[in-house]
């Protein structure tokens, strides 16, 4: 076996490799259908016994080179790109229950990633029981029924920021016979990769790390291919048994370790229709050319940004896993030791007002919906994404009425400090 590619060089050159004479830069195949000669072939590919692109909603060449970088870096069998991480991760789950089923999520979870499980899924049949980030074994095997087929979790939390111990979220998972999905947009696999760790599949929000530069919504999924379906075959029988949809294909028997991820892309992206667009994949692939670099910048800057906010007086408290002395910091270092993720969470003393005051004397940083972003980016929950809820319901739902969220982005540190400084001095007038 040849020697695994570093991922910088899997950023650079992964998922398009041209052949002689061919494009160097990944072509844009801006086309909705493909051309055949033959009626017959036409009909092969219907049937799954061909490889080959008809229709993009299925399958495009340009989304697919972009899949198999991602699914490279991520170390996985095979992958597909959707139109944002919300349909990532709704096809992910999805793929795997029905009316009748039962999904436990770690309670730490993007908000809508929760309004997902907690929501809407329920209006489909399909439950959802939250459990902490820091359940112990117990506790996570309490939350499991006989009609449980999924566990979800993040490896750094949005916005929450927990450290998610993959080893024991998957012992939980595979005890209980399903598998573990992780939503990895956080870490990017330049930081971690959950597949070392027994995560069975992987969801990204492309938006944020992957793209960059905030150009454009994006979703993967990749799946290692190393859960064992068979082995649970009653539980999964959309992969185990024939699927009337696509002339009694039995997924894991035709497939092997890519099962999952054609099932997702032969049956839910074909009636559910939420596909990347190529022009958009291809935007995806330039942040991808710099990801490896882009990223260790985020995790230097950000400790830099959090040790500044730590050392103020008016600074009430700082999370970031990537800060010695965080609740999370040990499992950082276990899970992600090259460095965690942009993004900090902290409050002023001067609490909810003191926030909006602050922000509106940033000069530099920006006032966003948005986080993971070259330029630092700032949020104040509060006041924007929860901005209904009273002070006492933000604290039921685990969110600080002071907190901030910033996304600390690739701008020199010293900058990005200064503003913090002059904004921090102005608010307290
Ligand atoms: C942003 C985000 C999502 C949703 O992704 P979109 O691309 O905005 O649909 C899902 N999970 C995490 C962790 C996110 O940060």
């Amino acid at each position: 076996m040849t020697k695994k590619r570093s991922l910088d060089t899997i950023c650079i050159q992964g998922g398009w490799e041209p052949k002689n004479g061919e494009p160097r830069q990944l072509p844009i195949c801006q086309s909705t259908t493909f051309k055949y000669t033959s009626s017959e072939q036409m009909g092969r590919l219907f049937d799954l016994e061909e490889n080959g692109y008809f229709y993009t909603r299925l399958a495009n060449p340009t989304n697919d080179a972009v899949a198999a970088k991602i699914c490279e870096l991520e170390g996985g069998a095979g992958a597909m790109l959707t139109s944002s991480g919300q349909a990532a991760n709704f096809y992910a789950v999805m793929n795997l229950c029905q009316a009748g089923d039962h999904v436990v999520s770690s309670a730490a979870i993007y908000g809508g990633t929760a309004n997902l499980f907690t929501v809407t899924i329920p209006k489909m049949g399909v439950e959802c029981t939250l459990v902490s980030p820091d359940a112990t074994k117990e506790e996570l095997a309490a939350a499991f029924r006989p009609n449980t087929k999924v566990l979800f979790a993040e490896t750094i939390a949005n916005p929450a920021l927990t450290v998610l111990d993959i080893e024991k979220f998957a012992r939980a998972a595979h005890d209980h016979g399903v598998p573990l999905i992780v939503d990895n947009t956080f870490a990017t696999p330049i930081n971690c990769r959950p597949f070392e760790w027994g995560a069975d599949i992987v969801t990204h929000s492309t938006t944020k790390y992957m793209d960059g530069h905030a150009m454009t919504i994006g979703g993967c999924i990749v799946d290692s291919g190393n859960f064992d379906w068979e082995a649970h075959h009653d539980k999964f029988k959309g992969l185990t048994e024939p699927d009337e949809s696509y002339h009694g294909v039995i997924y894991t028997q035709k497939f092997g370790k890519l099962a999952y991820i054609t099932k997702a892309t032969s049956q839910l992206m074909r009636d559910l229709g939420s596909i990347q667009s190529p022009q958009n994949a291809f935007l995806i692939n330039a942040g991808l050319e710099t990801l490896h670099l882009r990223v260790p910048r985020h995790c230097e800057n950000a400790c830099k940004v959090a040790s500044f906010l730590k050392s103020r007086e008016d600074v009430a408290w700082v999370s970031y896993p990537g800060l010695e002395g965080d609740k999370y910091y040990q499992l950082a270092k276990k899970y992600m030791p090259t460095g965690t993720c942009g993004v900090i969470s902290f409050g002023l003393r001067s609490g909810r007002e003191g926030a909006a005051r602050f922000m509106d004397r940033l000069r530099l940083c920006s006032i966003e919906t948005h986080v993971a972003d070259s330029r630092t980016a700032v949020l104040h929950p509060a006041s924007h994404t929860h901005r209904q809820l009273t002070n006492e319901q933000l604290t039921e739902a685990g969110v600080d009425p002071s907190m901030i969220r910033l996304s600390v982005g690739i701008e020199a540190a010293d900058d990005i400090i200064e503003d913090i400084r002059q904004a921090l001095e102005h608010t307290a007038d």
